[in-house]
């Protein structure tokens, strides 16, 4: 299991942040990637990463509500921690028309300059939409067409049917967070029910988005998501555990170097497949050899 949005390095986990990741451990969670929203806190991540190999991943990048703080400097800062080897994603990013705390015009030129950075470092995009699903669709749909390999994933998917297929047709992944539970969360339920397994993912967006208002969001959340989503579609949480698994570490290209924790590739598996089948041929040869020369 995942969870592909959880921001961990937020104020709010200072008090209790590593038994947040021993429960989430402990509940399956292999994977946390940890998103940053402006410097400090995609600085913040990166150290997470750092600290928890194998199980943190690490994205950077400035949220359309920080967009207006960024100038020359700090988007050379961000180019810089775009560049470390632990960044395995740009975002958050996207646009946010719901609060406007950073102007459209400022985030709407954040958006493409971030945009720019993950296609120079092959990056994918973690994107963040808010009453802004046609200027974030068109956007991401002409991003993609410019070059190859570009893709990313829509966190929190708050769009409709429509929209989702769209984007990933376009080879984008679509992840759902917990309003997908709820009744008046139409499309993105809508959506949830008829995507092809693999092309969507699970989140927590903690500490946000959680059952409460008052407590604090963490990754365990996405067990809740997951049953949500199987009961949408029919099916036992356990059928979706490996598609979403694959669409994330899709989403990043970890399977290489996550290594032996990982998932195995698939070449690998066929791999023992066909020694196992010439070894037994083999068994089968020196047997009836053995048969044979007996007197
Ligand atoms: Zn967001
Ligand atoms: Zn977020």
């Amino acid at each position: 299991m995942v969870d592909s949005h959880a921001h961990l390095q937020h104020e709010r986990f200072d008090g209790d942040r590593e038994a947040v990741i021993e429960r989430a451990v402990a509940a399956g969670i292999e994977r946390i990637l940890v998103p940053g929203w402006d410097l400090a806190s995609s600085e913040a991540a990166l150290a997470l990463a750092a600290r928890h190999p194998g199980l943190i991943q690490a994205a950077v990048g400035v949220h359309p509500h920080h967009s207006a703080e960024m100038d020359e400097t700090a988007w050379a800062r961000l180019e810089g921690l775009a560049a470390e080897s632990l960044a395995l994603a740009v975002g958050e990013i996207g646009l946010d028309y719901h609060r406007n705390l950073s102007p459209p015009d400022a985030q709407r030129a954040a958006l493409s300059r971030q945009l720019e950075i993950a296609a120079t470092r092959g990056l994918s995009v973690l994107v963040h939409d808010r009453n802004a699903h046609a200027d974030v669709t068109e956007a991401l749909l002409a991003w993609a067409a410019a070059g190859p390999g570009r893709r990313g994933v829509l966190h929190a998917f708050s769009g409709d049917r429509p929209m989702a297929e769209a984007l990933v047709a376009a080879g984008f992944i679509i992840s759902f967070a917990l309003p997908v539970a709820f009744r008046s969360a139409d499309g993105p339920r809508e959506a949830a029910a008829v995507l092809p397994a693999g092309t969507f993912t699970v989140e927590t967006d903690s500490p946000y988005l959680g059952p409460d208002r008052d407590r604090t969001n963490e990754p365990t959340t996405v067990l809740r998501v997951t049953a949500e989503l199987a009961r949408l579609r029919g099916v036992e949480p356990e059928d979706l555990v490996a598609p979403i698994r694959d669409a994330h570490d899709g989403l990043l290209a970890t399977s290489v170097a996550f290594g032996a924790s990982g998932p195995e590739p698939a070449a690998r598996h066929a791999g023992s497949f066909l020694l196992g089948v010439l070894g037994g041929l083999v068994a089968i040869g020196v047997i009836a050899y053995l048969l044979l020369l007996r007197p």
